[in-house]
């Protein structure tokens, strides 16, 4: 790198180049994949601890890639937010999920909530109610069947902001929860005057909850928080035996991983509730 390393700005204006660079390919490619319809929704069941039922699926999304094959959400999510292209994608996702869900209801199924992620440029958009209403129409989906899930640092930028957009959601009749509890420094006094319906604990509290006593302080006092304030506690990421026996004497209400099953297709929802149904 001789010839370009005569002064920095030589040597560092490629580097740049290249970042920005890539930003602008993947916005481009991000662009096209919403047009060619190349997302999709993956279905991880959520299950009451108590009665081992099924009441619920988080909607994650998933890029299907005509040569990279299924792209994760976290390679992607960050560019979108960014260049606000997550608000056209939100919106497909949020109309997807709702049609998804009346689809099993008009099948049969026994009724499901359907929870779908909503990030910070999302949330802020003026016409995030309108939106869901529109999405619900389209749907023909109950407000009672979707819920949102916004995560407790997006609430904490703009506590008077997020209450009234929560408050609004809450009117329609849509529920909320807060993801990723406990990494975002809530104060007492202004979680009760969310309206929300759960907490979500986050999962890093959750991966060494066997053996972690920090983990179980913090796990155990969210599930006492909870019950306090009327709220329902999910755990997520839950993948052992060890962790469920430990949510289950904590009296923790609902949990969600790969101890019960990973994100699957809509197929794969249906043969798990059939299944279920089966015995
Ligand atoms: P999240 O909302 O916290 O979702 C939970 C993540 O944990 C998911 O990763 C899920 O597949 C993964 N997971 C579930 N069970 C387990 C487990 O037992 N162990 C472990 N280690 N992981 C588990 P995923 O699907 O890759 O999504 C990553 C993040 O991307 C999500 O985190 C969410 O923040 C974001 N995301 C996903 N879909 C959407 C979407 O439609 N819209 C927006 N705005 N964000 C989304
Ligand atoms: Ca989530
Ligand atoms: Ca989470
Ligand atoms: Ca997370």
């Amino acid at each position: 790198a001789k010839e370009f390393g005569r002064d920095n700005f030589q040597f560092y204006a490629p580097e740049f180049n290249t970042r920005a660079h890539e930003k602008f390919v993947l916005q481009e490619e991000l662009r096209n994949a919403l047009a060619h319809s190349e997302f999709i929704l993956l279905y991880q069941p959520q299950v009451d601890l108590r009665s081992g039922d099924v009441f619920a699926v988080e909607a994650l999304l998933r890029w299907k890639h005509p040569t990279r094959g299924i792209v994760a959400p976290n390679t992607f999510i960050p560019t979108a937010e960014e260049t606000g292209l997550i608000v056209p994608i939100g919106d497909w996702v949020l109309h997807e999920a709702c049609r998804q869900n009346k689809a099993w209801q008009d099948a049969g199924l026994p009724p499901l909530t359907v929870c779908v992620n909503v990030s910070a440029r999302q949330f802020r958009e003026p016409n995030l109610i309108g939106r869901v209403v529109n999405a619900l129409k389209d749907s023909g989906l109950e407000a009672r069947y979707l819920e949102l899930e916004v995560t407790e640092s997006l609430i904490m930028q703009d506590v008077e902001l997020a209450v009234a957009t929560m408050n609004a959601l809450q009117n329609l009749g849509v529920q909320i929860s807060i993801d990723d509890f406990g990494t975002g420094y809530s104060s007492l006094s202004a979680l009760k005057t969310f309206p929300v319906a759960r907490l979500k604990i986050d999962k890093s509290f959750i991966k060494d909850l066997a053996v972690d006593e920090n983990d179980q302080a913090v796990a155990s006092a969210v599930i006492s928080l909870g019950q306090n304030l009327h709220l329902r506690v999910i755990a997520e990421g839950v993948e052992t035996d060890d962790q469920v026996a430990f949510l289950r004497k904590n009296n923790c209400d609902e949990m969600q991983g790969y101890h019960f099953s990973k994100p699957v297709s809509a197929q794969g929802i249906e043969k798990l509730l059939d299944g279920k149904r089966d015995g």
